[in-house]
């Protein structure tokens, strides 16, 4: 492993429960001694290594649909207990978005049986990370405000789109645009909704269309229904953007930065 390496963990990638071994939203990002958990769905805990990943976590939740979060309670208390026996030292850091829908926010951030402190997403704040900078942006086309993230630093730029639709591509294109990795929501099939009537989440088909008009270098899949093959997600976005992935959960990705400045994946 290279120093620079950044390391991309799936460990969770089914919507909107659950299954076997298959967890729900929740993407580790690795770089340097920094640890980034892009949301925390239901059963993605039982994939971190516990109390290690504790140190220098950074939580993003991207927007308050529970199967996105509903792990964050676990991840709360974990640090508190691992804090009270001495194996964590500093606070974990929780980023979550300033609109509080239904109350969601203030129980996070009130909860008591917690070694965390708090920190604002929104479309204007923007934080660093070792040499990375973190940035969100509302992506306006889900059912309740959500939000896109972005890492980047001079190598590499990282997308992670969470839950998006399709009423709103030029602003997403703008966000992800000349990605060099592109962790893009995929729910349906095309085939399913061929009247076009979905408007809240992504097809395989967008996923891929988006991938190729921003100009990305490789798209990686995810948000998959629990009851379907991911192979059938694959089928449909490789006719449009052929350097496609579906995440798998502990499948690592490492991005490698070469001499030249070419990295290889
Ligand atoms: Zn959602």
């Amino acid at each position: 492993m290279d120093a620079n390496d950044i390391v991309i963990i799936p460990l969770g990638t089914i919507s909107p429960y659950p299954k076997g071994d298959r967890n729900c939203p929740a993407f580790l990002i690795k770089y340097k001694d920094q640890k980034m958990l892009l949301d925390c769905g239901n059963g993605s805990t039982r994939l971190l290594n516990i109390p290690n990943d504790l140190n220098n976590l950074h939580i993003f939740l991207t927007h308050y649909h529970f199967d996105h979060i509903s792990d964050i309670s676990a991840l709360q208390y974990a640090s508190l207990t691992h804090h009270n026996i001495g194996t964590l030292e500093n606070k974990i850091k929780i980023y979550l978005p300033d609109n509080d829908i239904n109350g969601i926010r203030n129980t996070i951030i009130s909860n008591k049986e917690s070694y965390s402190e708090y920190l604002s997403i929104n479309n204007k704040v923007k934080y660093q990370i070792d040499n990375l900078t973190i940035s969100f942006e509302d992506n306006a086309s889900h059912s309740i405000e959500s939000y896109m993230i972005q890492l980047k630093n001079q190598d590499t730029k990282i997308v992670y789109t969470s839950d998006i639709g399709p009423t709103n591509f030029k602003k997403l294109i703008d966000f992800c645009s000349n990605s060099d990795i592109l962790i893009c929501e995929s729910s349906f099939l095309r085939k399913y909704d061929i009247s076009g009537s979905n408007k809240n989440h992504f097809t395989a088909f967008d996923a891929a269309t988006l991938a190729k008009m921003s100009n990305s270098k490789q798209l990686i899949l995810t948000h998959f229904w629990p009851e379907e093959d991911r192979d059938r997600y694959l089928e449909e976005a490789v006719k449009v953007f052929e350097n496609t992935q579906t995440a798998e959960e502990g499948k690592e990705l490492v991005l490698r930065r070469k001499n030249y400045g070419r990295k290889v994946y």
